[in-house]
């Protein structure tokens, strides 16, 4: 896939991207590349580590009438062809968004699955091995290669004022995309490549987490609703980032191949002012269109 800048053009001052085709040289620093929604692949040298990808998009209707997911299969095994040395998938939480492609991309590639108790569970329902998935809290720390991953406690943000797919799943494996419960939230602190880089989904300015971890490299930090876009600013002023990349934002009911539109319901103007109250550049990534931080 090539790179799609829909909806991001009056954004382009903010988007980082290696230049073309050096892109392909994996030097000092640490590669990341945009998959959509909360999903990103961090490359060094030696070690690859994956974040909540999701390729299999379903619609803002089939997740409102609670169906039966649609897996996109075939975009999966079309990804995958390029990158198939994974170590590790980190999981943020359980929700669809976030897990429901985990096992394809594991089976495929041999990636331990590092996730919390509810996620590894929906994972070992669709017969993935325990010898394949490693179950974290909030303090685990653990070793993958050349990279650590510190395990923070998160929250999840409401969606008109509930928490979505927030019980346990009714049917196990998961049968309807509300089976994809969020389980325990997790923020993620991964030191790889001689950088800090740290992400979660989203928040609650009501339920402020304590993150112990400044100074980082890179903030990803979820914006996908009013209460994430509330929580972003104690976010960063705890991280005290170089980079501050807001995630979570586009319209991921939409298929990929459209590209990049926002979600309706992210205020990007709101996310600017917030980070401008803060230290640290206000960045964007394009999908698909790796950025090497050094
Ligand atoms: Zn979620």
């Amino acid at each position: 896939m090539g790179p799609v800048l829909g909806g991001l053009e009056k954004y382009t001052p903010l988007i980082k991207a290696d230049p073309l085709p050096a892109a392909s040289a994996l030097g000092r620093g640490v590669r990341i590349t945009y998959l959509g929604t909360n999903a990103y692949l961090l490359e060094t040298r030696d070690t690859v580590i994956l974040i909540d990808p999701y390729f299999s998009r379903q619609s803002l209707l089939r997740t409102a009438l609670k169906l039966e997911p649609v897996g996109e299969t075939n975009l999966v095994a079309q990804w995958l062809r390029d990158h198939r040395k994974i170590d590790a998938i980190l999981v943020t939480h359980g929700h669809i968004d976030h897990l429901f492609d985990v096992p394809q991309i594991a089976r495929a590639t041999g990636a331990t699955i590092i996730a919390s108790a509810t996620s590894v569970k929906l994972v070992e329902s669709v017969g993935i091995s325990a010898k394949q998935t490693r179950v974290v809290r909030p303090g685990s720390r653990i070793a993958i290669k050349n990279a650590v991953i510190h395990v923070f406690s998160a929250e999840h943000d409401r969606i008109f004022g509930v928490v979505p797919f927030n019980t346990p799943p009714k049917h196990l494996p998961p049968r309807k995309i509300s089976d994809w419960v969020t389980g325990e939230p997790l923020a993620f602190l991964i030191e790889m490549g001689g950088k800090r880089i740290f992400i979660n989904s989203g928040g609650r300015a009501d339920k402020p987490v304590s993150l112990h971890s400044a100074p980082v490299d890179l903030a990803i930090v979820g914006v996908a609703s009013g209460d994430a876009i509330g929580a972003f600013s104690q976010t960063i002023a705890q991280l005290h980032p170089r980079y501050i990349l807001p995630s979570h934002q586009d319209d991921f009911f939409r298929p990929l191949r459209r590209g990049f539109v926002f979600l309706p319901l992210t205020n990007f103007p709101k996310v600017q002012r917030a980070a401008a109250e803060n230290r640290g550049q206000l960045i964007l990534l394009d999908y698909f269109r790796p950025w090497t931080l050094r």
